[in-house]
């Protein structure tokens, strides 16, 4: 009975303490499946046997999900899982081993990994997993290692602007007094070593000009009333050479808690070299504002860019007006090929000097301009526009018209007595034959060889006036050469007894053409080959046919041509200037009215020589037929 007794008491004990176990065993369960720090098991397949909530919460899967499935798979890194069961089933306790997860949301989350494995008799049961969630904790510090690089970047890119422009940099505590001063500051200074200036000594190398101006705006900045900003340019005795440069000095001016100036600190730059340049721009500027030329430029294609006043006084437009414009704006209609010509010569580099032309005002009025182009080049030497140069030249033109009437005027007014001079020579001349006065009929023949001269003279003028204005007429008709030049030949032999003057080969051609004209051109070249053999000698006139033309020549032994004058000869009023013709007189005209008349006839003069021993001028004229 006592035993029975005994018994029940000691089931009933049991029976308490197995209420008490399940009662803790359920508490633990709950403890554990609620925690907050994810847990979980896996076998040694690598398969997840059990997780708590929390481990489900932080990778957002369901325990049906997970449950089942292999670790690996959660894993970002193949590697990484590989070594913790590796570590695991070598029986090492894991401690906060770092790896990255795959949330189910495709983002990556950062934990740390503890855990050991659990073993029954010698066998692997499960691991026990404890996660740690870093991820926000690892992403600050990416983020914050990111801004220190790009502050360091900025930091050396800020560094390397600042060598560059050769900016130097200063900081003055102005309640201890002390000055720091960057490398190139002290550069710019002409600090050599590292001693300290001071504020007494620096001012003292300020330009006496400049330095109350200084010293007035350090004042009003630590009074503190105004803009806590500083920008001035002073004039500062470099204090190793003693050479005078501007500084240009740009500040800040910070204050404690209570208000006081604290720190003042900024940058330095020599402007030396800057103000020299803008000080030459500024004259250059004012040369071209106050020129009485025309200043203009433009691009390459023809567009304005700057336009001086004295572009506005000649063309009448203002620089409003014509910045952005066409140049075309002021070409009259007749001439607007010539700015393409013009540009294209600018564009192969070369200059156009004094190219007179005409131009149209705003008004409409045509003006006489002289022009001087060149190109203007950017800093690698490309062409990239073109400066003009504008001179007004209607006066200057007027006045030669006005001379050109004068001499016209006078030659024209000289023609009809020389003509009756010439006549009663002829006269005089036909009586002394009559009566065999051999010295009258010999004087008679001077004087009309000289009066031809005069004539020949005058009608140059007469001819030049009247080709400038473009009112040239030929008389063509046929005339037989050989007469022609036979007077010539005659009238010229009577000028100079020192030149032996020969005729070849000019019979019996008949040609086409203005006699007269043609005249002129053959006695300016006579005259030309005994003005310009001064020691005599034999001139050769020399006629050669060939198919439906002829080659008349005019060949001297005279002083010749150099290669250089020869291109210039026939311009108009061109003369020669050299010791050899210095006592020849002349206007330059006589050669241009050849070149003109034959151009009218549709020919062109040629020109061969050496110097010292002769020229021969030709051209050539059609048959008639
Ligand atoms: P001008 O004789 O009045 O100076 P031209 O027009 O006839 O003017 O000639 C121009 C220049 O050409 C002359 O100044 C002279 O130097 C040169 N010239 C012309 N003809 C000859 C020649 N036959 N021999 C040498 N030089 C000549």
């Amino acid at each position: 009975m006592e035993e029975r007794e005994h018994l029940v008491e000691e089931l009933n004990q049991l029976r308490k303490e197995n209420s008490e176990l399940r009662r803790r065993v359920t508490e633990l369960t709950d403890f554990i499946e609620n925690a907050a720090i994810p847990l979980h098991w896996v076998d040694k397949n690598g398969i997840v046997v059990w997780a708590n909530q929390a481990e489900l919460d932080a990778l957002g899967y369901t325990a049906d999900e997970y449950i089942g499935s292999s670790i690996a798979s959660y894993h970002a890194d193949a590697d990484v899982i590989g070594d913790i069961l590796t570590r695991l089933t070598n029986n090492e306790t894991l401690n906060n081993y770092p790896a990255r997860l795959r949330h189910k949301d495709g983002t990556i989350r950062h934990v740390l990994i503890s855990s050991n494995v659990l073993r029954e008799n010698g066998e692997f049961v499960h691991t026990r997993c404890f996660t740690k969630d870093i991820t926000a904790m690892v992403e600050e510090e990416q983020r914050r290692s990111e801004l220190m690089r790009k502050l360091e970047e900025s930091e050396a890119r800020l560094r390397q602007a600042i060598e560059a422009i050769k900016l130097g940099t200063w900081d003055w505590d102005t309640q201890t007094g002390e000055m720091y001063l960057s490398t190139e500051c002290r550069r710019i200074l002409g600090l050599s070593g590292l001693e300290a200036i001071s504020v007494e000594e620096f001012l003292a190398q300020v330009h006496t000009d400049d330095r109350s101006r200084l010293e007035s705006e350090v004042n009003r900045l630590m009074q503190g009333t105004s803009s806590n900003q500083f920008d001035v340019s002073y004039r500062f005795r470099r204090l190793d050479d003693g050479e005078l440069r501007w500084l240009r000095t740009q500040g800040t001016l910070f204050v404690d808690d209570e208000n006081r100036p604290d720190r003042f600190a900024g940058t330095m730059l020599d402007v030396t070299d800057a103000r020299m340049a803008d000080e030459k721009d500024a004259r250059l500027v004012a040369i071209i504002e106050s020129s009485n030329d025309a200043i203009v430029g433009k691009t390459l294609q023809g567009c304005v860019t700057s336009w001086n006043p004295a572009a506005q006084h000649i063309f009448g437009f203002t620089e409003e007006e014509m910045v952005g414009q066409s140049i075309v704006k002021i070409i009259p209609d007749d001439r607007v090929e010539e700015e393409s010509f013009i540009l294209s010569r600018l564009g192969a580099g070369e200059n156009i000097a004094h190219f007179e032309t005409k131009r149209q005002r705003k008004d409409g009025r045509l003006i006489d301009v002289s022009l001087t182009i060149s190109p203007i080049r950017d800093s690698a030497g490309r062409i990239i526009g073109a400066s003009k140069i504008a001179r007004d030249i209607t006066e200057k033109k007027l006045e030669e018209q006005r001379k050109n009437d004068f001499v016209a005027m006078v030659s024209h007014e000289m023609k009809t007595p020389l003509t009756s001079i010439l006549l009663y020579t002829q006269l005089l001349m036909k009586n002394a034959r009559k009566n065999e006065d051999r010295t009258g009929l010999q004087m008679g023949s001077r004087m009309e060889a000289h009066i031809k001269k005069m004539i020949l003279m005058v009608q140059d003028y007469l001819s030049l006036a009247r080709i400038e204005e473009g009112k040239i007429e030929l008389r063509q008709e046929r005339f037989d050469l050989c007469p022609l030049l036979e007077e010539i030949v005659q009238d010229a032999q009577l000028l100079s007894a020192r030149h032996r003057i020969t005729l070849t080969g000019c019979n019996m051609i008949s040609l086409f053409g203005d006699r007269d004209k043609i005249g002129q051109v053959l006695i300016n070249l006579v005259n030309n080959a005994i003005k310009y053999s001064p020691s005599g000698g034999s001139i050769h006139i020399e006629c050669e046919l060939r198919d439906g033309a002829v080659r008349i020549a005019v060949r001297d032994e005279g002083i010749g041509i150099s290669e250089v004058d020869q291109k210039k000869l026939f311009q108009r009023f061109y003369r020669v200037t050299n010791e050899k013709v210095r006592n020849i007189a002349g206007f330059g005209i006589g050669l241009y009215l050849v070149a003109e008349i034959l151009r009218y006839h549709g020919s062109a003069i040629e020109v061969e020589s050496r110097e010292g021993e002769g020229s021969t001028f030709s051209f050539e004229l059609q048959l008639a037929s």
